[in-house]
């Protein structure tokens, strides 16, 4: 990530009154506080695991019930084969530093975090020709729809690192057949529920190809020996006492109409730019034909008293192409109409102010 990016997220946290349309964060109000609240009472006081280490491959309930809804969607896996890992991203990081010089190939744009994540751990990111594919089911971060071309990818016969942290969330409900069904041997299967019930649990996982399972454990014990017992017991107390489906129905339902409403928004606020409509997930893709240093434009921004994700961080190598990730999960519609109005005003004042070529490197590697 651009450390200026970095450092503007931080300094605009501190200015009361900024609308957040970056970030990706699910909406606080669908945090099943109350829920959790009793589950980590409940496990602190009575759970002989819950404050104990654990196994490096996580909770037998919690692998259980993944192995259990993957089958429903055809990918039958035995649970050993799962590695509960502290979030999605700690998966990826494993899944994407196991062969030494990969090249990851991930597209025209992807998850920021997964382009760090592999770079730092030593792959080559492409934006094409890998020996490696990254893609995101289902729906795509950051463009808010399903980019996956199953035929094209199946077809390959490549090792394929499938990330479905977004998948159980389109709006129409059609999650799709797992990658992992059809290609079980060299599918690096990743998924978590930081995106339909918390991202403060920090529990995702990673299902590695069966022959390089033992390896990915090896890893997760050197980086962490284990998922934080605590959280694992916690949402395995919760899941039993939770319908899990009506959670994501209800969040599939509030996502879908807070995207209608920021479409809306930003098509009537914001000149010049094309709106991929989302399919699902957390934010929206928004292009212009603008170039020019987009972290300059979240200043701009900021100044107005909004934020957004620039697009370039997004993308596998530099770039001035103008696009924004706009969230818009966690914002009271009401306040769509005002934030949209501020990042018209500040698109428009970015067009007026003299180019400056981007002179910093935005990724450390890449
Ligand atoms: N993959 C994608 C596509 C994401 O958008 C994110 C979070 N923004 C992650 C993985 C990481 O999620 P987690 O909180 O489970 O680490």
């Amino acid at each position: 990530m651009d450390p200026r990016i970095t450092e503007l997220a931080e300094r605009s946290a501190t200015i009361p009154g900024v609308l957040r349309l970056g970030g990706g964060l699910p909406a606080n109000e669908l945090l099943p506080r109350a829920e959790l609240a009793t589950a980590l009472a409940d496990v602190t006081s009575a759970s002989p695991d819950a404050l104990q280490y654990g196994t490096a491959r996580g909770s037998a309930a919690i692998r259980a019930w993944i192995t259990r809804r993957l089958a429903d969607r055809g990918a039958h896996v035995d649970a050993d084969r799962v590695i509960i890992t502290a979030g999605a991203q700690q998966a990826l990081a494993i899944a994407g530093s196991m062969v030494a010089n990969w090249r990851i190939d991930v597209g025209d744009a992807t998850y920021a975090c997964a382009i760090d994540a592999f770079a730092q751990g030593g792959a080559h990111v492409v934006r094409s020709g890998g020996d490696v594919h990254y893609v995101i089911a289902g729906v795509s971060n950051p463009h808010g729809i399903d980019k996956v071309d199953r035929i094209a990818l199946l077809r390959t016969g490549d090792p394929l690192i499938v990330d479905e942290a977004y998948a159980e969330l389109r709006f129409d409900g059609r999650v799709p057949r797992p990658l992992l069904a059809d290609a079980p041997d060299r599918v690096w299967h990743v998924g978590t529920i930081s995106k339909t019930i918390c991202p403060g649990l920090r529990i995702g996982w990673l299902i590695p190809p069966p022959g390089a399972l033992s390896a990915a454990l090896q890893r997760k014990m050197a980086l962490d020996l284990q998922t934080a017992s605590i959280s694992q017991a916690a949402f395995a107390r919760f899941l039993a006492t939770v319908d899990y489906d009506d959670i994501i129905a209800r969040a599939r339902m509030v996502y879908a109409q807070r995207a209608a409403r920021c479409v809306d928004a930003i098509r009537r606020h914001v000149d010049g730019i094309s709106i991929t409509e989302p399919e699902g997930g957390l934010s929206i893709w928004v292009e212009t034909l603008d170039r020019g240093d987009d972290v300059e434009l979240l200043e701009t921004a900021i100044s107005e008293g909004v934020t957004f994700d620039p697009g370039s961080s997004f993308r596998p190598g530099d770039t001035d192409r103008i696009c924004m990730r706009v969230t818009f999960s966690n914002l009271a519609p009401e306040l769509f109409d005002p934030a949209a109005r501020r990042l018209g005003r500040a698109l428009a004042r970015f067009r007026q102010l003299p180019r400056r070529p981007r002179t910093i490197s935005q990724r450390i590697a890449s």
